[in-house]
């Protein structure tokens, strides 16, 4: 596949680029980092990636001098750089340390940026997804590296036949390892409020502007795992996968009771994408 990669300052094919062990990512996950899809030199929301990759590289305290305007460039070189028409674009923010100790006083920082091939295609066919107990910590809306409880909770709904597994949390539905969930009832939206149990996804937020846009109350409370079995739709949002709706969970037959909203609010999502394309 023609991955391509920056380092600090070095540009080229994913495989040549190679990672020191000062790179504190590599013991700690000491970092944060952001992903966007783009279109030749264009990038979806790009402006709310690269606004939510600084305030998490603040939240946490990595020193840097990265500007929003030296992140557009650079993201921007790097994507024509790799010559891939359509891409998913990763990058990462890293403390950096000669020696392996626990406290982040006087780092510096590493900026790694990937490029990879993806171009979505239009498909609503409902999402199967299955429920895990939420094990994460209380840092769900920093986006950092520490991702062990969604890699095996993601690992494990892969391994049963599964798209996506959603979290819950005493009997409350959080998020999904890789996105944000939201259900479709009597004509309104709802999804987990803004808080530190879950990412603020920037798809979440173009869904609340669609729903403003075509009149949809949106409201951010929190729901049960059997109000959300019983909803009329349940849909699910992130940066690759856009909007979704969910056919089963945990193997029961759930939402297709409002698909005319559902869809609407899934094509009006991808038009997003496909308006970038055309630019
Ligand atoms: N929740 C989690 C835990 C995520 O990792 C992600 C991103 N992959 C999302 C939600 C969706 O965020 P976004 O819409 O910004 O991709």
């Amino acid at each position: 596949m023609n991955s391509y990669a920056y380092y600090n300052g070095k540009f080229a094919k994913r495989d040549e680029i190679t990672i020191p062990l000062s790179d504190r990512s590599i013991f700690f996950g000491d970092a944060i980092y952001d992903a966007a899809i783009g279109s030749y030199d264009r990038i979806l929301w790009e402006d709310e990636h690269i606004q939510r990759f600084l305030d998490n590289a603040n939240k946490i305290g990595i020193k840097h001098n990265l500007t929003k305007k030296y992140l557009s460039e650079l993201l921007r070189e790097v994507a024509i750089k790799s010559m891939i028409d359509n891409y998913f674009i990763y990058f990462q923010l890293s403390r950096d340390l000669p020696i392996r100790t626990h406290s982040a006083n006087g780092c510096g920082s590493n900026l790694l940026i990937t490029v990879d091939p993806l171009e979505i295609k239009p498909n609503f066919t409902p999402l199967k997804l299955m429920t895990i107990e939420d094990l994460r910590y209380g840092y769900c809306d920093i986006k950092t590296v520490n991702l062990l409880p969604a890699v095996l909770s993601a690992t494990k709904a892969e391994n049963a036949g599964c798209d996506e597994a959603i979290f819950i949390r005493n009997g409350i539905v959080t998020e999904c390892t890789k996105s944000n969930i939201a259900i479709i009832k009597q004509g309104r939206v709802i999804t987990y409020p803004k808080s530190n149990r879950i990412l603020p996804g920037i798809t979440r937020e173009h869904l609340r502007l669609i729903c403003e846009r075509i009149s949809v109350p949106f409201d951010e409370r929190k729901f049960t795992v059997d109000e959300m079995i019983s909803a009329d739709e349940i849909l699910v949002t992130s940066t690759t996968k856009l909007c979704k709706t969910v056919g089963y969970i945990d193997a029961i037959p759930v939402g297709g009771k409002d698909p005319y909203l559902a869809s609407k609010i899934c094509e009006n999502m991808y038009k997003e994408y496909v308006d970038l394309s055309l630019k």
